[in-house]
């Protein structure tokens, strides 16, 4: 049988930490959730309430970390993550990206942990190469007001590296693309969530500008295999993981119509600032490291996630 071990997660609450929870949870082990709920949904971890290799901690993780006992891994993936939140809250932004990484990494380091930091697409910004390899340093508008989260996420990866090349530490950078599935937030402002809701509910989609923007989008099992591939590698440098399948923000709107049979028309509002205007993962790093490759496509992943929404909304 596998050696249980210990899994800290920060932003466990949250639409990717709930999962990496149940992943582990799955697989034997011990996890430990910190929230502070900010934008995370306590409602995700529910199912896990009971179960005794379960604990949650309410915290605030960019106040100082204390957790009893061994730890052997520590995931850091507390953060606000649509642009909706990282807008209302610049400030908790900023502050979870650099003195929440900061405490973190103590954690980790007191611990003798392996750390590992959920990092983003956003530290290429609005990005000049395409698609995009990790060796890419990026366009970010550090005024900007995307610039709180891009470059919150940029500081968090330089002081991981700070205390990885310093301290010696076993840490991880995931450079995380768009991702969407069941325990989104039917309202987190992000374009899946946002589509599914109005389609569901007849209103009209809203989309940004002409809507001629690209994303790439990968379903939330295939970044979770990703996630769990990468941290138990022996790769220190930023790996990307997404789905380098590319749509136009329109066609994806029309896409959820015609999945969810919606009479829901389309309507334009206006960009917002700093909006990246393409975007595709470069994952030869991750297939040639990691043997990882993404496995959900768009119309697979989407019959799943409107089956979340559909439940959800009728709550
Ligand atoms: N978007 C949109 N309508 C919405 C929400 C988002 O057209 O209701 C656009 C947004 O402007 C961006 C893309 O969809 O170009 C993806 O936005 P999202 O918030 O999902 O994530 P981002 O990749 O910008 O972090």
């Amino acid at each position: 049988m596998a050696i249980r071990k210990t899994y800290v997660v920060t932003g466990g609450g949250g639409f990717i930490g709930s999962h990496l929870c149940e992943r582990f949870l799955e697989r034997g082990h011990h996890v430990i959730a910190i929230d502070n709920f900010l934008t995370g949904n306590e409602k995700n971890l529910a199912p896990f309430k009971k179960n005794s290799a379960f604990k949650l901690i309410r915290h605030n993780v960019s106040k100082p970390i204390r957790v009893p006992g061994r730890v052997d891994y520590v995931l850091h993936f507390a953060s606000p993550a649509s642009p909706l939140d990282y807008l209302q809250f610049p400030i908790q932004t900023l502050k979870v990206g650099a003195l929440g990484t900061h405490n973190a990494l103590g954690l980790a380091k007191e611990k003798k942990a392996v750390f590992f930091l959920a990092s983003t697409s956003e530290v290429y910004g609005d990005p000049l190469l395409h698609p995009q390899v990790e060796e890419y340093w990026g366009n970010v508008n550090p005024v900007g007001p995307r610039g709180v989260y891009d470059e919150a996420k940029r500081f968090a990866e330089a002081l991981t590296m700070a205390y990885h090349r310093t301290h010696k530490m076993d840490t991880k950078i995931i450079r995380i693309f768009n991702t969407y599935g069941p325990q989104m937030r039917l309202h987190d402002g992000r374009a899946i969530p946002e589509f599914l809701s109005q389609a569901l509910t007849g209103k009209s989609l809203t989309v940004f500008g002409d809507g001629k923007q690209t994303r790439s989008l990968c379903y939330i099992s295939d970044l979770v295999d990703g996630i769990e591939k990468l941290l138990l590698s022996p790769v220190n440098e930023p790996v990307n993981v997404g789905n380098p399948n590319e749509i136009s923000i329109r066609d994806l709107a029309k896409k959820i119509i015609r999945m969810t049979g919606s009479t829901s028309r389309i309507v334009n509002k206006p960009l917002p600032v700093d909006d990246p205007k393409v975007r595709q993962p470069d994952i030869t790093r991750a297939r040639k490291y990691l043997s990882w490759t993404p496995k959900v496509g768009l119309d697979e992943g989407l019959k799943y996630t409107i089956e979340y929404f559909k439940e959800a909304l009728r709550k």
